[in-house]
Formats: C-alpha cells, sequence, structure tokens
C-alpha cells in the first residue's frame, strides 16, 4: 500500500486571483506531491493508504527524533490536505449557526476572532500553521512551527492557514498579513470548518 497525493477539491485556478494557479501547480504539484513520495519512500512497506493510517503514523512518529522524518512528511501531508479543504473559490465571509455562536462565547466576536487568528499567523517564526482547533470542548487558537499538527496534540483541527513562504511568496512576496487577510476575507470555506466542529 502506499499514500497517494489527494485531489485537490477545486481546479488549479479556481482560487485565482488571490492564489494563482501558479502558486497551486508548486505548492499543491509539486510540495505536497512530494511530501507524499518522501513518506512512502520512507515507511516502504510499512505506508498505509487511509486517512486514519496516516493519523496513527502522525501519533506514532511525534516526539520520537529517530522518526523525524517521517513525521515532518506524514505531519505535511495532512497539513496541506486539510488546508486545500479549508478554502473555497468565493470563500470567506462569516460562519453562521452553532460555528459562530461558539466563536463568539471564546473569542468575544468574529472581528476579535479574525484579529487573533491572524496574530498567530504572521507571528509563527519562520515555517508553519496558524490553526483553529477543539481543545477539550473548547475553541482554541493556536499556531504551530514547521510540519507540527493538531493531530499530536489532542486537538481537533477546524480550520488552518499554511504560512510558509511557498504559501504565498509568488503572489504577496514578503506580505504575509496581507496574504493571510485575503485568506480570511475572500478564501475561507466556513462550510467545511463547521463540519469538522459537528464532528469533533
Ligand atoms: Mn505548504
Amino acid at each position: 500500500m502506499a499514500f497517494e497525493l489527494p485531489a485537490l477539491p477545486y481546479a488549479q485556478d479556481a482560487l485565482e486571483p488571490h492564489i494563482s494557479a501558479n502558486t497551486l501547480s508548486f505548492h499543491y504539484g509539486k510540495h505536497h506531491n512530494t511530501y507524499v513520495v518522501n513518506l512512502n519512500n520512507l515507511l516502504g512497506d510499512a505506508a498505509g493508504s487511509s486517512q486514519a493510517d496516516l493519523e496513527a503514523v502522525i501519533k506514532d512518529a511525534a516526539g520520537d527524533a529517530s522518526k523525524a522524518g517521517v513525521f515532518n512528511n506524514a505531519a505535511q501531508v495532512w497539513n496541506h490536505t486539510f488546508y486545500w479543504n479549508c478554502m473555497k473559490p468565493n470563500g470567506g465571509g462569516a460562519p453562521s449557526g452553532e460555528l459562530a455562536a461558539k466563536i463568539d462565547a471564546a473569542f468575544g466576536s468574529f472581528d476579535k476572532f479574525k484579529e487573533e487568528f491572524s496574530q498567530a499567523c504572521i507571528t509563527a517564526f519562520g515555517s508553519g500553521w496558524g490553526w483553529l482547533v477543539v481543545e477539550n470542548g473548547e475553541l482554541k487558537i493556536t499556531k504551530t512551527i514547521g510540519a507540527d499538527t493538531p493531530v499530536a496534540h489532542g486537538q481537533t483541527a477546524l480550520l488552518t492557514c499554511d504560512v510558509w513562504e511557498h504559501a504565498y511568496y509568488l503572489d504577496y512576496q514578503n506580505l504575509r498579513p496581507k496574504y493571510v487577510e485575503t485568506f480570511l476575507n475572500e478564501l475561507v470555506n466556513w462550510d467545511f470548518v463547521a463540519e469538522q466542529l459537528a464532528n469533533a
């Protein structure tokens, strides 16, 4: 068995003008694919194929220095698949229903949530990820560095923004704050985020 690169949930040019087809051709077609290839090469016959297999590999390798390569590639495969699903063409706007109520309760308002989520994304030093997660029933904003993922921390991911430079440099150069603002205002698929909350 082997892990496969999941299909993108939209065409490579579907997020234009906010994220270009050029960025997605590298980010999905090269970076994400390379993590899949590397992971299969590292695991050999031990490679699985399902999402549950992937999460088991991540949890097994987390915190084990001798499995750092497996952890980094497995976590990056998981994080990227999740990130693609967090966006859609004509996304953005505001969440509704249970999700909106939980965001208001946890952060005061949707605007406060956006401010705190943006700060996490902007201040992740170097390469990393900004997250909205559920931990012990509570919504929480976090950031992770490198490949690190909520899957390794007993948290359920609801939303992520990839803030590695490869996610935005072709379209925004060094302007990470502008990319994060665009991600929130134009791209987030709040229906997907609400589904993650419902399944948490
Ligand atoms: Mn990436």
